[in-house]
């Protein structure tokens, strides 16, 4: 194996994010738009969560890498019913579940395929028309719903808020979705619990983290600009 030229800064950069979160953080590499050399780097760096928003451009790194056996593959980006399917085959962990008619979906899916996914319900805690996601005010009246969808694992909320959003709507943002998940566990249901909040990219995970966040989301702060 050739070592990327970028192995050095990232296994640096890598090292210092990690050393100043909490053990109970799980850092997820954001590598849409890179290559897949890129994740070998990082693997040699030691991270084995990554996160992809295009599920096509994953499979193809995924076949790329088939012999990286412990990586876990998270699908951060809007995923439309058709790829459903291709999902539920190639993610360990689906963060963008952002309608019921989707989760009925990969349910359905996965009962066909005897999987498990992962699932976190992405919600927005402030109005956001440029975002997926299920308004938090609609989501009480859906979740006796979710918690029928046994072979989906639906275990956290995913959260990202508006762009370019003020200290004072990120904080309301983030302690928002903490808010809403124990609102959730309050209320008792069979198997929707939700113990992870995946909050939290280069710009404001320390915030994210402050407020709870279990899983971030990094991209930039790990590997630099993207290319577009
Ligand atoms: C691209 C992306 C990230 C990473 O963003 P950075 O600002 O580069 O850290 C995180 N989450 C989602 C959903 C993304 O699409």
């Amino acid at each position: 194996m050739t070592s990327a030229p970028s192995t050095p800064r990232l296994s640096e950069q890598f090292e210092a994010i990690r050393q100043s979160l909490p053990p109970t953080v799980t850092l997820v590499a954001v590598t849409k738009f890179l290559p897949g050399e890129t994740i070998r780097a990082a693997y040699a760096a030691g991270v084995r969560h990554f996160g992809e928003s295009r599920v096509q451009e994953a499979i193809a790194k995924q076949a790329e890498l088939a012999d990286l056996t412990d990586l876990t593959w998270h699908l951060i980006g809007h995923l439309q019913t058709n790829k459903a399917r291709k999902a539920v085959e190639h993610f360990h962990w689906i963060h963008s579940v952002d309608s019921l008619k989707l989760a009925q979906r990969l349910n359905q899916i996965a009962q066909e395929l005897d999987r498990r996914p992962q699932c976190c319900l992405q919600v927005k805690l402030v109005p956001d028309p440029s975002k997926h996601g299920i308004d938090a005010s609609e989501l009480s009246d859906l979740l006796p719903q979710f918690d029928q969808l046994t072979q989906l694992h639906i275990r956290g909320l995913m959260t990202i808020p508006p762009q370019g959003a003020s200290a004072d709507t990120l904080q309301a943002v983030f302690k928002g979705a903490a808010t809403l998940a124990a609102t959730i566990n309050q209320q008792g249901f069979n198997h929707l619990h939700i113990d992870q909040l995946s909050m939290g990219m280069s710009g404001d995970y320390m915030d994210a983290i402050a407020c709870g966040a279990t899983m971030i989301r990094l991209g930039t702060v790990l590997f630099g600009p993207r290319p577009t």
